[in-house]
């Protein structure tokens, strides 16, 4: 069962606008690691510039105050930092700026070891934002940045025809390749289990016949507006059932009735797509409305019952909708109750209409 639906999901192509939403969600998710992550780089190099400055006698000079103030100053962007793509260049910067750091830091010990720092200063950083939510077009400009700029055969005293070259430039090499492949191997799992969540979410919250939200989506979504204070405008509870629909499944057909469901769905998703609306089971159906005054519940209602009524259809029906309104302090199945009993009082006064509780 579990196969099948993973199998399901994985099938279908992320979508751009899918793949645009995961990348999002994930950094929304990962914001807080990846300002721990920036804090961490930013510790990590000052911790070396002191060392090389005070230990290594070079001083520390305005250049580590200025690199360090705009270090901090992308900390705090990232802070305010809402969007995937901002933060993609964000990062571009850090990335830019810190192996530039990097690299100021390297020339103040000694020749010989030059390659070495750099390739473990690559290596450091290439794992740190590997991690990182960036957009694919971001992690290889990443990792153009750090081999140009941390090149360990640039302007160091190694040769990549010497024992100790050859070494650096394999193992580089490999460095490159490890943090590719596993940039896009984890990138394509999450995105799988993303795509995953998503629709077994969708089969979860929505019903399959009338694409329209199910009874669990209506109840968690109700209960949230029902919850919401202040209030700004009174609530209201609708029930709809559609009149005498055993008639239409017993006379055409069972097929013939769902495409019948399937039109009253469409036509009150039409009418309150800015509301909480959803099919509750059968053909029962139920519409949250939450800041509207009593008119409006009225105007609603019966723009509902002339819609249903005067649709062309080849097998036309009406609907009846019995109305509470949610009192301050009513929990969401007693206002359930009392739509219910409002709906009966529809049913046995003629059908085809509304009636307030
Ligand atoms: P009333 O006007 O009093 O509401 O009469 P009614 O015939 O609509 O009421 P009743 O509750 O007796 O009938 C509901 C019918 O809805 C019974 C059931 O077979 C049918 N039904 C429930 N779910 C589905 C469905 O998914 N598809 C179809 N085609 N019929 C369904
Ligand atoms: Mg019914
Ligand atoms: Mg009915």
């Amino acid at each position: 069962m579990f196969e099948t639906i993973e199998a399901q999901a994985l099938k279908q192509t992320a979508s751009t606008e899918l793949r645009a939403e995961f990348l999002q969600r994930e950094f929304e998710r990962l914001k807080p690691f990846s300002l721990l992550i920036y804090a961490v780089s930013i510790f990590m190099w000052l911790l070396f510039d002191l060392i090389v400055s005070f230990l290594g006698g070079q001083g520390f000079t305005w250049r580590s105050v200025v690199f360090l103030a705009s270090f901090a100053l992308l900390t705090v962007i990232l802070a305010f930092t809402r969007k995937v793509s901002h933060f993609d260049v964000l990062t571009l910067l850090l990335v830019l700026g810190l192996t530039v750091g990097v690299r100021m830091v390297v020339d103040g010990l000694a020749p010989a070891s030059h390659s070495l720092w750099l390739v473990l200063a690559a290596a450091s950083m290439l794992y740190s934002v590997s991690v990182l939510p960036l957009r694919r077009w971001a992690f290889f400009a990443v990792q153009v940045v750090i081999w140009v700029i941390l090149n360990p055969f640039l302007d160091t005293t190694t040769q990549i025809t010497e024992l100790r070259g050859v070494l650096t430039a394999c193992y580089s090499v490999f460095l490159c390749a490890l943090t590719v492949y596993t940039f896009v191997k984890f990138r394509e799992a999450k995105l799988n289990n993303y795509l995953m969540s998503r629709l077994l979410l969708d089969q979860a919250y929505n019903d399959p016949l009338t694409q329209i939200p199910n009874r669990r989506s209506f109840m968690t979504h109700a209960h949230q507006r029902l919850q919401a204070s202040p209030r700004e405008q009174d609530h209201y509870l609708m029930m709809i059932d559609i009149d005498n629909f055993k008639k239409v499944n017993d006379t055409y057909g069972h097929d013939i009735g769902d495409e019948v469901l399937i039109r009253v769905a469409a036509d009150i998703k039409a009418v309150m797509v800015t509301f909480v609306y959803a099919r509750l089971g059968g053909e029962e159906f139920a519409i949250y409305l939450a800041g509207v005054r009593r008119e409006d519940v009225e105007r609603l209602a019966t723009e509902l019952c002339r819609l249903v009524r005067e649709q062309p259809a080849r097998h036309p029906v009406t609907i009846s909708i019995g109305i509470a309104r949610v009192n301050d302090g009513d929990s969401l199945n007693q206002a359930l109750v009392k739509a219910d009993a409002a709906l009966y009082e529809s049913k046995h006064t003629g059908k085809d209409r509304f009636t307030f509780q």
